[in-house]
Order: structure tokens, then C-alpha cells, then sequence
């Protein structure tokens, strides 16, 4: 056994130039980043970006295959167990035994990991008020909606006082309120202290939840930071256009001054820019009625995290392409 060594350091997540691949396929292809204590971070992508591998790597589920990453200060490679003992863990799929109530799915995992009593019921009202669950403490846990499935796989995840929860696509399958206040519930576990790393596909849900954000695609991050520095760092506003020759309209933009992207839309087109909009449009306009091209909509905006998503990976997530089959198949299933 290699002996125990915790690194003193400020990051409760390290990663170094981290691969995984499924034989000659790169999942992971050579990612780095760092979480902060108290740090919310996502991890925003498309379906098979690489999330969940990464995720798994990191919570020693996988091996890890090349480069270095570090849990709260332990070498996943060298101290799996102290990484597990450091972290909670919800999946991307629900994993809860059915046949068990709420109180006693938390009950069991606490005995698991060898909880005191004392602690372990103490702890179970803890967080039953968090994910307020105290209501439903003696209900089936199949008989919860999907939005306190989650909720309840949170509380499980928190059981033990993690440093670091890691929730793999939180609110997949959810319908857009029971994600907001999902949100909620996750702010408040970050409140308590533990650091939390994300993955998620969901614009809205990096943007107003995450402290920082790495956005990767086929295997790398393509950028990392804060949602204003990300947005930020694209331009100044995004300037929408409907045209009635699009074509035309962005060849004869392309080299503008202040324009620094054009991104074609179905029925228009944005323009990136690098000063303020209100500013540069009096000369686009301009520009395009001098070529007699005529100007059917015009919308000024500030970068949205769907621009920048759109600017650094070349693509828009639809999310018909991003439920798993199993997830919808359990909405549909719903009534
Ligand atoms: P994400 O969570 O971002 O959707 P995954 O990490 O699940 O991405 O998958 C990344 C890529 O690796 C995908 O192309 C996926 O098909 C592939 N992959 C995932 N798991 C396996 C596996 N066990 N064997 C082979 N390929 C896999
Ligand atoms: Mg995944």
C-alpha cells in the first residue's frame, strides 16, 4: 500500500492533463481545471461530451488512466479511499432501492459507512429539513415525485458530510420548476459548506448556478470561468438580425469593424461585437441598405451563456438530443 499523503492545498478539486479512453477512443482527452473550497463548478457540455467519464474518474469509479487528480487533497490514484470518504455522489440515473421509506434509505446508507447512531439520526433531520422531505419521511421512496427523488439522492449524498458533492446532470428529466427549485436546494447544500461539481447540459442551470464553468465538448474544456467573464470575454453584445438575403448580408459583414463572430440563426443571423451595440448598429445598417439589402428584425442583446456555448463550440444543444432513453421514458411513464 502506498502510504497516505494529503497535499496542502486550497483546491478541493485538482485535475492535471487528465485522459480516459474506451480502447482507442478518447473520452477525456487531456483535461485540466481546479475547485476552489466552497466553490460551486460546473461542467457544461453536450450528450457525450465526456461528463460522466470525467466525473467517474474522479470519484474512483473509473481508473484513472493518465495525468493527475486530486480530492480534497488526496491522489485518486494513490488514497481512493480517502477520496471516497471526502465525497458524496448523486448519479445520472436514479439509483434508489425502491422498496425502502425515505428514513430508512438514509438509515441504511449512515449504517453503511459506520455512522454513529446518534450521528446518523441527527443527521437525517438535518437534511431532511434541507431537501424538505420531513413530511414525506415515512413514504416509499417509489412513490415520490421525481423532483424529491433527487432531492432525497441529494440528502443520501450528504449523509456523511462530504467536502465535495458531485451531482452528474442534477436536474435531467425535470421539468423546468422542479429544476428551479432544485437550484435552490443545491445553493442551500453549498451554503453548509461542501464544494459541489456539476454536470449539467442545461444554459440556464451553469449560468445562474454555478460559481464557475468549464465548458467542454468531445472530450476537452474549451473554456473555463466565471458566467460574466464568459460573457464578457465574447463581446460586448450580441446584435440579431433578420435580413431578406442573409447570405449576402453576413458576406458583406464579415469584415466590419467591432464585429468579431457572425453566427448564422434558422430564419437571421448574430453579430458578435466587441463595443457597444447601440454604437456599431447605426453603421451595419447603413452598410446593408447601401447594398440594398432590406432589414426585417433587428434585436440588441447582452451575451447570453447560449451565445457563449454557441461561439466556443460551434453548436447549439437541442434538448431532444440530451434525455437519455430511460429518462424519458420515466416522464412519459409519469401521470
Ligand atoms: P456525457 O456524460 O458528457 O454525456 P460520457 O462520459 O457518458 O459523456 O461519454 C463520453 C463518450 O464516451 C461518449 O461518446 C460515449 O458514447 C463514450 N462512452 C461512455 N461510456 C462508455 C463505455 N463504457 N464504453 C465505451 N464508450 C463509452
Ligand atoms: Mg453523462
Amino acid at each position: 500500500m502506498e502510504p497516505t499523503a494529503r497535499w496542502a492545498t486550497e483546491d478541493m478539486i485538482l485535475v492535471e492533463n487528465l485522459e480516459h479512453a474506451y480502447g482507442d477512443f478518447k473520452a477525456v482527452d487531456g483535461i485540466s481545471f481546479s475547485v476552489k473550497k466552497g466553490e460551486i463548478f460546473s461542467f457544461l457540455g453536450p450528450n457525450g461530451a465526456g461528463k460522466s467519464t470525467a466525473i467517474n474518474v474522479l470519484i474512483t469509479l473509473l481508473p484513472l488512466q493518465k495525468g493527475k487528480a486530486m480530492i480534497a487533497g488526496y491522489d485518486v490514484t494513490r488514497n481512493p479511499q480517502q477520496v471516497r470518504e471526502s465525497i458524496g455522489i448523486v448519479f445520472q440515473d436514479i439509483t434508489l432501492d425502491r422498496e425502502m421509506t425515505v428514513w430508512e434509505m438514509l438509515e441504511f446508507h449512515g449504517r453503511l459507512y459506520n455512522m454513529p447512531v446518534k450521528e446518523r439520526r441527527e443527521r437525517i433531520g438535518e437534511l431532511l429539513k434541507l431537501v424538505q422531505l420531513e413530511s414525506k419521511r415515512d413514504e416509499f421512496a417509489k412513490k415520490l415525485s421525481g423532483g424529491m427523488k433527487r432531492r432525497l439522492e441529494i440528502a443520501r449524498g450528504l449523509m456523511t458530510r462530504p467536502l465535495v458533492l458531485f451531482l452528474d446532470e442534477p436536474t435531467i428529466g425535470l421539468d423546468p420548476q422542479t429544476r428551479m427549485r432544485m437550484w435552490e436546494y443545491i445553493k442551500g447544500v453549498n451554503r453548509e459548506g461542501t464544494t459541489i461539481f456539476l454536470t449539467t447540459h442545461y444554459m440556464d442551470e451553469a449560468d445562474q448556478l454555478s460559481d464557475r464553468i468549464s465548458i467542454i465538448d468531445h472530450g476537452k474544456i474549451v473554456v473555463t470561468g466565471t458566467s460574466w467573464e464568459l460573457k464578457n470575454t465574447l463581446g460586448h453584445d450580441v446584435i440579431y438580425l433578420e435580413t431578406d438575403n442573409n447570405v449576402r448580408a453576413q458576406t458583406l459583414l464579415e469584415n466590419f469593424p467591432a464585429i468579431r463572430a457572425i453566427k448564422p440563426k434558422t430564419k437571421g443571423f448574430n453579430l458578435i461585437v466587441t463595443e457597444d451595440g447601440t454604437k456599431v448598429l447605426p453603421g451595419i445598417i447603413d452598410h446593408l441598405r447601401a447594398a440594398q439589402i432590406e432589414i426585417t428584425t433587428i434585436n440588441l442583446k447582452k451575451p447570453s451563456m447560449d451565445d457563449v456555448f454557441v461561439f466556443y463550440t460551434g453548436k447549439e444543444i437541442r434538448d431532444e438530443d440530451q434525455t437519455p432513453a430511460r429518462a424519458r421514458f420515466m416522464l412519459s411513464g409519469r401521470r
